[in-house]
């Protein structure tokens, strides 16, 4: 595992090697500017650059711009990544001569010199995209040191100690992040000194072995390369920069780009710092801090720290780090500069931000500031404070909520029912509640294992000593994710913080053992397979598949949801087929169904299975007929019990669509079985199954094309859905039933069956002498339904756009089997024809195209006509905000989408205003 991951980002960062100053840029200046220089407190950039600076490099020249303390530096633009990809790996002209000089004006600003024997001006050498991926590319520090060098710092400081820790360091970085070499071989040679030694942590090694072990790192180096440990600076630098661009391609970037759906940036930013030494003694050390809690949202300032280390140390999760607080104890000068940064860097971006810093000497650095990121609870809560505390307005609120943290909110949480005493027995061991939620699966030991098993369908538990970025694919897989070690903000918790995924880490009563594929706490053992679940709001794990259930939603959450619906303009309904889907969707936020599939209201028990088959099997119309008025009953009483739930919101009920082959069973032994439960002969059900088979059903005989054959259906339906209406009335229940009729292709064909329904539907009504209001309309599915919307508005009251199927036709993708390609569509390393799945976010270009020409047409001939959405976009953001701004009255979907796309609708109500 060790290996192989060395070995994959090796070959995916084709740079190394090849990075060094014999391959730094050539040429001439292009006029394009590709380094921004921030220092001696003025900065070339600003905060506003993101895309340009990446995030990173933004917060630098911001923070340098309105006086923090951050140390001088560098950051060489996204931009110039982006063309050292274009020209296949090479740097761009003229990006050399602009480094050149931005290290001049370094050294000036330092009062030190790269390279310099006596007294080295050392630099960090940091990645940083548009958009945070947390621990996903490379970072190089210490760079500058050579065997001379390190010799200077050593007496410039008094401190060799601290010398030759920063060396070995340094080796150790850059043999693996530009060179590629074994991560776990290096850290064995640490480990086996340590042992030597007999001292358990790094800082108890003494400056003579740490030499030794510079030296045997140096040895190890040359046996593979064939080349000594380069000890030019400048080589080096240009080394590290390669890296830093060659990680934007690397495995893991790219799989969490994908994961966290993030495109359209340039590439990555490099920046260049002036290294400041958080390692120096015990009057330095470094952390990691958000300025309001990331998990609760808590307006309280919130990290962890390790003195006497260097960056890497917090977010690579090896030494555990003492909380934030302990710093006023512990370096109480550092710690008031620190507050005071956290309140001007809040009211400066008016949102929470992650901060990294180092204090060297008992002096604050800046190294690092962004916006936070934080648990969907969390997202809500700063928001809704914000807006108390007059940092920002409603509006900008709203913006700030992202669709995924409205998802999240929804995971589960251990039963509170659950007895305790069971509770109690399995509880095995206890760690750092980093990410809230519960979650219960089997237990994996590594991502490749979990990528592999989850394909299967098994919800897992991804248990590491640590994660790293290579890690993040299995991650995103796992239910949950448990570590030995790492504090709130190591690798694991940041990252699964991103996606809500409950997480613990620091358990540091659980030995992993990867080879025996189990972990021990005590005399107990867990094996790979074994149920585990976790707790990560209270840090518990607990052996065993624990009853899990959905938690309370915090009160922020109604708050910014009324915000939400304040500002939207557009309805939003949901996909139910039951009473239960639909009183849950009305508590989601829903205002009406805007698609109940009223087939599958014929698969719920064995009796209406039967009745559906029996009506298929029958020959003659009276038997057909009879079968359908078996299944009337069912109907009516869903019908009625789905009105109810609405009371009074429109319910648009669509006639029966699937093709009928997919309600019979296909096996000759459920033919029989079938054939004997209806009372005939197994050849005529074995006939009559082979009578429907079409080589294409999605485009056979099904949707509306079913009722011009068999008429007797939409009766039975149309009949259902109005005496249930005429039940509601006389009840004293709203009711506005909208018959939507499936998958029209021509007006003709819709105006037979508009006409038949309204016939049967109006002498129903007269027959009962109640009063109901009801509409007929159609779904648009077909793409020639599109093109010909004026002609069908003629007949429609409403149209519905069926987006899955006319997905499906427009691009004559199956919508069933395309599943099994379309991700290298998807995937930016290989096709990469599309930013995402067309069946998941509308595609805006092709068969948006087609919305929009319906739209248009179909208001031509009627302006009136109530439009909406019930294909899965209708709740996929991007595309309700396509909707939105296409003039829809409504957009659609499944309960548990329903606030996504409330808030979607809000923030494209923003956008367009
Ligand atoms: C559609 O095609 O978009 C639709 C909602 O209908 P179904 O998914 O039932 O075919
Ligand atoms: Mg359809």
């Amino acid at each position: 595992m060790a290996n192989s991951r060395t070995t994959k980002t090796k070959t995916t960062t084709p740079s190394k090697g090849s990075t060094a100053r014999s391959s730094a840029p050539k040429g001439k200046a292009t006029g394009t500017k590709y380094v921004y220089f921030f220092g001696g407190g003025k900065a070339e950039g600003k905060g506003h650059q993101k895309e340009l600076l990446g995030g990173k490099g933004a917060g630098l020249a911001e923070m340098t711009n309105i006086g923090l303390p951050v140390p001088g530096g560098f950051t060489i633009t996204t931009e110039a990544c982006s063309e050292y990809y274009e020209q296949g790996r090479k740097f761009p002209a003229g990006l050399d001569e602009q480094v050149d000089k931005a290290l001049a004006k370094l050294e000036k600003v330092a009062g030190k010199k790269l390279g310099d024997p006596k007294d080295p001006l050392l630099v960090s050498v940091r990645s940083g995209a548009a958009r945070s991926m947390p621990g996903m590319m490379e970072t190089v520090l210490n760079l500058g040191l050579t065997d001379q060098s390190v010799e200077g710092l050593a007496a410039k400081t008094n401190n060799p100690r601290f010398a030759y820790d920063a060396y070995r360091r340094f080796i150790q970085m850059y043999s693996t992040v530009v060179i590629g070499l074994s991560k776990d071989s290096m850290e064995a040679m640490l480990h086996d000194l340590k042992h030597y030694l007999g001292v358990a942590n790094d800082t108890d090694i003494p400056a003579e072995s740490l030499k030794e072990l510079c030296n045997q790192f140096k040895a190890f180096f040359k046996e593979k390369t064939g080349k000594p440990f380069p000890q030019d600076p400048k080589e080096q630098l240009w080394g590290a920069i390669g890296a830093v661009f060659g990680s934007w391609m690397a495995e893991k970037a790219v799989t969490y780009r994908r994961v966290e759906k993030i495109s359209g940036l340039n590439g990555t930013g490099v920046n260049i710092c002036q290294m400041v030494f958080g390692n120096k003694g015990d009057n330095s050390g470094t952390g990691v801090c958000f300025t309001r809690d990331p998990n609760t949202g808590e307006n309280v300032f919130y990290g962890d720290m390790l003195i006497n280390a260097q960056g890497e140390d917090v977010v690579a999760g090896i030494r555990t780090p003492i909380k934030l607080a302990e710093l006023e104890r512990l370096l109480p000068k550092a710690n008031k500069q620190l507050y005071e940064v956290r309140k001007i860097l809040e009211r400066h971006y008016k949102d929470m931000q992650d901060l990294e810093f180092t204090v060297e000497d008992e002096k604050l650095y800046m190294l690092q500031c962004r916006t936070g990121k934080r648990s969907p609870a969390a997202a809500f809560r700063i928001a809704a404070d914000m807006v108390k505390e007059r940092l920002i307005t409603k509006e900008e609120a709203i913006q700030r909520i992202m669709p995924e943290d409205i998802e999240r909110l929804f995971y589960p949480v251990i039963d509170p029912a659950i007895d305790k005493k069971r509770l109690e027995q399995a509880q095995i061991a206890t760690g750092i509640d980093a990410v809230p939620g519960a979650a219960s699966g089997q237990v994996v030991f590594t991502a490749e294992e979990a990528e592999a098993l989850a394909q299967s369908g098994k919800k897992l538990i991804l248990v590491r000593k640590e994660t790293s970025p290579e890690d993040v694919g299995g991650m995103h897989v796992a239910q949950g994710i448990l570590t030995a070690t790492g504090g709130k903000t190591s690798h694991a918790a940041v990252v699964a913080r991103g996606w809500g995924k409950c997480c613990i880490v620091g358990c540091e009563a659980i030995r992993i053992d990867y080879t025996k594929k189990q972990f021990t706490v005590g005399d107990k053992v867990v094996k790979h397979g074994d149920f585990l679940t976790l707790d990560g709001s209270a840090g518990v794990v607990y052996v065993g598949e624990l009853p899990l259930v959905k938690p309370e939603l915090p009160d922020a959450y109604q708050t910014i949801m009324k915000f939400v619906d304040q500002t939207r303009t557009i309805k939003v309904r949901t996909n139910a087929d039951t009473p239960y889907d639909a009183e849950n969707a009305i508590r989601m936020g829903a205002e009406g169904i805007g698609l109940c599939r009223t087939e599958h209201m014929f698969f719920d028990t064995e009796e209406r299975r039967q009745a559906i088959q029996e009506m298929i099997v029958a020959d003659t119309l009276e038997a057909r007929q009879a079968a359908l008025a078996k299944l009337l009953p069912f109907q009516r009483d869903d019908f009625y019990g789905i009105f109810k739930a609405m009371a009074g919101y429109p319910v648009t009920i669509r006639l029966v669509d699937p093709p009928l082959h997919e309600f019979v069973p296909h096996e000759e032994p459920k033919q029989r079985d079938l054939a004997k439960r209806i009372g005939v002969p197994f050849e005529k059900v074995k006939h009559r199954v082979e009578q429907l088979h079409e080589a294409n059903p999605m485009l056979g005989h099904r949707g509306c094309r079913l009722c011009i054959t068999y008429p007797e259906i939409l009766d039975m339906q149309v009949r259902a859905i109005i005496e249930a209406a005429v039940k509601c009335k006389k009840e004293g229940i709203k009711v506005l039933p909208e018959i939507m009729i499936p998958l029209v292709l021509d007006k003709k064909e819709l105006a037979i069956l508009a006409d038949r329904t309204k016939k049967l539907a109006d002498s129903i009504i007269k027959e009962n002498g109640a009063k109901v209001n009801y509409m007929v309309g159609t779904m648009i599915e077909v793409p020639r339904a599109a093109l010909l919307a004026n002609e069908i508005a003629e007949v429609a009251e409403f149209f519905s756009f069926g987006t899955n199927d006319l997905t499906q036709m427009t691009m004559g993708l199956s919508r069933d089997d395309a599943g099994r390609f379309l991700p290298d569509y998807v995937d930016e390393k290989k096709a990469g024809v599309f930013k995402d799945d067309p069946f998941q976010s509308l595609d805006q270009a092709g068969v948006g195209l087609l919305v929009e020409w319906g739209i248009e047409r179909g208001r031509e001939t009627n302006p009136d006509l109530k439009i909406g959405i019930c294909g899965e976009h209708g709740g996929e953001a991007k595309s309700v905000k396509f909707c939105v701004r296409a003039g829809m009255n409504y957009v659609s979907c499944s309960p548990f989408r329903v606030p996504i796309a409330r808030l979607a609708a809000a923030q494209a109500a923003l956008e367009n205003a």
